[in-house]
């Protein structure tokens, strides 16, 4: 894999750490759980954009782009990140937000990644839930077009095959960094969303021939349109990387059993997870996607999926400015005193 061969802004703190979480591991008493730290990748509190985004906003540049716009939820990590990297090229950037969850809770339409938003000087529009988003913006894109502004669209979540890139090239990082320590992974485990995370990984580790299974633990499509959108998008990446061909069907594999009551709304599962992982390993989660990973990988470890001389990496994906969108479902609010128990 030649990555050179495409336009990139190296800003992402690369590599990630690779790191045991023994607490979590001692307390589960399955498999050696590492986690590998993309929450840490620099660029306005990190996450797992930021990979992405280093080729598509390296694109925008390279085709003279003066405004970005791009589309997610109300408390779009990528939106927020696409903020951050449009700041720093001082590139105009226009965000339309999806409101999926209908919630009208002050923190979650203002607080954590809106007000980052607009921190990095971004502008946004809300759309109500339901609607073909990209087309939304790309019909806000051609308005923009016609003033006479050069726009560079990015689809949500940063999910096409420039943006997986950042995926392939982070397998590759990974497994470079287990060799170098003699860390044999048994699985990677993750959380899956708008596909390109999954698609990007299974590609660098086809192409590098690592044999390590990857499992996405899905956040809002059921299974077999979850693993449609990672294939397809799999294959369109492993072309655009000249190594056609390598990703099969049965390489994609997501379980969708931790989604919940739809996207965007917290499990009773994923608020414990973000806590576990806070406790034992002062590590922050988010309460969309992350939390519902380890929910998942959690839940997949106590029933006994993992035997315990394996090696389990969950890949962190970011995401904990989130929570400032979602004090409320921890119930932490009354006095300031929390008495000792
Ligand atoms: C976007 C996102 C994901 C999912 O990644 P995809 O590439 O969209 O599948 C996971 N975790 C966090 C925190 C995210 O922001």
């Amino acid at each position: 894999m030649h990555f050179s061969r495409f336009p990139r802004l190296h800003w992402a703190h690369l590599p990630t750490a690779l790191e045991p979480m023994d607490r979590l591991s001692e307390t589960l008493e399955g498999p050696r759980i590492w986690i590998k730290r993309d929450d840490c990748t620099g660029m306005s509190t990190g996450g797992n954009k930021t990979r992405k985004l280093e080729f598509l906003m390296a694109e925008a540049k390279a085709q003279g782009a003066d405004l970005v716009m791009t589309q997610g939820a109300t408390q779009s990590n990528h939106a927020r990140q696409t903020a951050a990297f449009a700041a720093r090229l001082g590139m105009k950037c226009h965000i339309l937000l999806e409101d999926r969850t209908g919630s009208k809770d002050p923190n979650y339409n203002g607080n954590g990644n809106v007000f980052l938003d607009f921190l990095h000087g971004a502008t946004a529009e809300k759309r109500p839930g339901g609607l073909d988003m990209n087309a939304e913006m790309e019909t806000v894109a051609e308005r923009f077009r016609t003033q006479g502004r050069k726009v560079y669209t990015i689809p949500g979540g940063g999910s096409n095959p420039t943006g997986a890139l950042g995926y392939a090239n982070a397998a590759m990082e990974l497994v470079q960094q287990a060799n170098a320590i003699d860390l044999k992974i048994d699985r990677i485990v993750h959380a899956t969303g708008s596909a390109g995370t999954q698609a990007g990984l299974i590609v660098g580790l086809k192409a590098i021939n690592a044999n390590i299974p990857l499992l996405g633990i899905g956040v809002r499509a059921p299974k077999p349109k979850q693993e449609e959108n990672v294939f397809n998008l799999a294959v369109a990446t492993a072309e655009k990387l000249g190594c056609p061909g390598i990703v099969k069907r049965e390489d994609v594999v997501a379980n969708t059993d931790y989604v919940g009551e739809g996207y965007g709304i917290p499990t009773p599962a994923c608020l414990k997870a973000i806590e576990m992982f806070a406790r034992l390993e002062a590590i922050l989660l988010d309460p969309v996607y992350s939390g519902k990973g380890a929910a998942g990988l959690i839940d997949l470890v106590k029933s006994g999926a993992f035997s315990s001389d394996e090696n389990i990496v969950f890949l962190h994906t970011g995401g904990a400015a989130a929570l400032f969108g979602y004090t409320d479902a921890f119930g932490y609010d009354g006095p300031v005193d929390r008495a000792a128990e």
